[in-house]
């Protein structure tokens, strides 16, 4: 199936008599004829339902429907994009252990990494993207356990060059872990470039409509985690009476830990209504984010063309740094969002911001209606100057998240900011 049918049916497909589109199952719990099923159940979870604070047949079939987009071993939903960054590290990393992400990534994740992480024991150590490999080769440590990137960053709009990453992580006996939020499978898929893990903020496109916050992590079932650096998964889980993951799950090792072992203690697991919301934006996600790439492209060149712009961040266009990059990873689109610098800095920004009247100010991005933020005094307020530089933002940065309007209605609203500073 080509993705446009996969958003469609993957997932679920209903037998005889069956409801045509997936039921919302809201119960906690599930049912069993005798206590030696529950013990079954206990011995291996992957075969039946246990409890909804892990597991839940809504939720499981977005998760199945994710993992055929990405073309993964299997998908775990979780309740925002910050809680699939941190079980997909969590999965791997334990006090001690560091891991090396790109500086250039979305701020909540930079607060995450940086301060939540660093007091759990673990160290992030960030690395410009950029850099040639021989300087992100010397970033790693004897400790280091993951490689994480974002595909598209939020808001500096870098591409992230994953199969460059891809290969010094292996070199390294470590997976790379990808956040794919803002392309989608729609636009790019990751482990065709040699990704490992893959999370998103399903808040993000696949939702589309503002009208779900969740997340996912996607295991490709490539990564070998019996290397000898990974005995959470080759030695016993005393958690789990004595469960060797790597022995009883092979390829889905990773992703069945994610859900036995953290799922099961941290719960932030999503309610079944929130992935039949999720649900419905995937159903549309191809035309969506075709549009969206259209509508941006026309944006950012209306943009590029502005006396009051200092640059533009697009890597759709032609003038972009990124562009060969994008190329290669996007061939078609960079999706919708783009980031901008205004000339007069900070307060200018601010001024043709609170001037727009179609564009609303939120704090939130990809969403079918156009939004603008100020990440500077929002999303990455609490960086250091010198973070915010590491970051790809200054003081007259605007983000705008392009949406599904007539274009000739958004750049009137744009034409009409510019007016007013
Ligand atoms: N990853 C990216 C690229 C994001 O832009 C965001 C949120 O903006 C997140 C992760 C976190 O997702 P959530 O807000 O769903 O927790």
């Amino acid at each position: 199936m080509k993705i446009e049918t996969k958003c469609l049916h993957a997932g679920y497909t209903p037998k005889n008599t069956e409801p045509r589109v997936v039921p919302i199952v809201q119960s906690t719990t599930y049912v069993y004829d005798s206590t030696d099923d529950v013990a079954a159940v206990f011995d291996d979870p992957t075969k039946s339902l246990i409890y909804s604070r892990f597991e839940n047949p809504t939720v499981m079939a977005v998760e199945d429907k994710i993992n055929a987009l990405e073309g993964g071993i299997g998908a775990m939903c979780t309740s925002s994009g910050q809680a699939a960054s941190l079980l997909s590290l969590l999965n791997i990393l334990k006090a001690g252990d560091s891991f090396i992400s790109a500086a250039t990534i979305y701020g909540g994740t930079i607060n995450l990494f940086a301060f939540t992480l660093k007091k759990l024991g673990i160290e992030c150590i960030f690395v410009d993207a950029d850099a040639p490999e021989e300087e992100i080769r010397a970033a790693f440590k004897p400790n280091t356990k993951a490689v994480f990137g974002e595909t598209l960053a939020n808001p500096a709009l870098t591409v992230f060059d994953i199969e460059k990453f891809a290969k010094i992580a292996h070199e390294n006996g470590v997976p790379l872990i990808i956040d794919n939020t803002f392309p989608t499978p729609v636009l790019c898929r990751p482990f065709e470039f040699g990704a490992d893990i893959i999370v998103h903020s399903t808040t993000k496109y696949m939702d589309g409509h503002a009208v779900q916050g969740g997340g996912v992590i996607v295991d490709s079932g490539n990564f070998d985690w019996t290397n000898g650096k990974f005995p959470e998964f080759t030695e016993p889980d005393e958690s789990y009476h004595g469960t060797i993951y790597t022995k009883q799950y092979g390829k889905a090792a990773y992703i069945v830990k994610a859900r036995m072992q953290l799922m099961r203690d941290f719960g932030c697991y999503p309610a079944a209504q929130s992935a039949f919301y999720l649900n419905l934006g995937l159903e549309t996600l191809p035309i969506r984010m075709k549009q969206y790439c259209q509508n941006a492209l026309t944006v950012a060149k209306f943009l590029e063309a502005q006396e009051a712009v200092e640059y533009v961040n697009y890597p759709g266009l032609e003038s972009s740094k990124y562009h060969a990059l994008a190329q290669k990873y996007m061939p078609d689109g960079t999706s919708g969002v783009i980031s901008f610098s205004i000339k007069g800095g900070r307060s200018t920004a601010v001024k043709f911001m609170d001037s727009l009247k179609l564009a609303s100010n939120e704090v939130h991005v990809a969403d079918i209606r156009t939004c603008v933020l100020h990440p500077a005094s929002a999303t990455h307020r609490q960086l250091t100057d010198e973070q915010l530089v590491a970051a790809g933002i200054d003081g007259g940065l605007i983000r705008i998240s392009v949406g599904l309007e007539n274009i000739d209605d958004i750049l009137a609203d744009i034409q009409q900011g510019f007016d007013a500073i």
